[in-house]
């Protein structure tokens, strides 16, 4: 067995333990791989022990992985900062976007959409701590971007995503996780047909879905410690 694999299945066993305690379906929760900085040799061990969704932070990164694992039939999530001088290459390789925080990159994305491939899936990016310094919209304008993003044509909106700093306890991380659904839940008492809340890292999964995450982003708990820090 390799050691991603055995990763996995320690990640596993923690969401698996989480979810119960939650009192949660363990099919309520997806778990998305972070690869970043990894090479395709890892994303391969990670799918041969069973893994399909992989996260990717740098685009041109992203789309070399991307394209020489085609044939694995992987789906791709970019959870990095989209410069708009990089939208095309995310909307022809990229199966979900993550971190739309506004509504030019959304529009983007949709025009440069490629027209044979399904609609590009899409999480807003929140900023739920509000530190100004931080990506993602603030909750107060969650709603009217989300409204816009869900117009556009070769969209999907599908939820909201959020990377809150890291909180010194399990009870202070609930109370952040708690914020970041209660934005998702605004929306979706607004009409929008979202079925996807982003939270949750190696360090604080199980207070995500204690807090009702349903997609967790891991990466160093499935591929161990990267070089560069990010
Ligand atoms: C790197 C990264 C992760 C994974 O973080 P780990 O602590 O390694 O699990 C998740 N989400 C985003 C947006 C990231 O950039």
């Amino acid at each position: 067995m390799t050691m991603i694999e055995k990763n996995l299945q320690t990640v596993q066993a923690r969401l698996a333990v989480a979810c119960r305690s939650a009192g949660r379906e363990r099919r309520e929760v997806s778990l998305l791989a972070v690869s970043k900085t990894f090479g395709i040799d890892a994303v391969k061990q990670a799918c041969a022990a069973g893994q399909t969704a992989f996260g990717e932070n740098y685009i041109q990164e992203a789309v070399q992985k991307i394209t020489a694992l085609r044939h694995l039939n992987l789906q791709w999530h970019c959870i990095g900062a989209v410069q708009s001088n990089k939208t095309r290459l995310v909307a022809e390789h990229f199966d979900w976007v993550q971190t739309v925080d506004r509504l030019k990159t959304a529009q983007r994305l949709s025009e440069q959409r490629p027209a044979h491939l399904p609609p590009l899936q899409i999480c807003i990016q929140v900023n739920a701590d509000g530190g100004a310094t931080k990506s993602g919209v603030l909750p107060q304008d969650a709603l009217a971007l989300a409204q816009q993003v869900a117009a556009l044509p070769n969209l999907r909106l599908r939820g909201v995503m959020s990377i809150p700093e890291p909180a010194p306890d399990f009870a202070a991380a609930c109370a952040v996780f708690a914020s970041i659904k209660a934005v998702f839940d605004d929306l979706k008492a607004a009409g929008l047909a979202l079925d996807t809340l982003s939270m949750g890292m190696s360090a604080d999964l199980e207070a995500a879905i204690q807090s009702g995450s349903t997609m967790v982003r891991v990466g160093t708990a499935i591929f161990g410690g990267r070089a560069k820090v990010v």
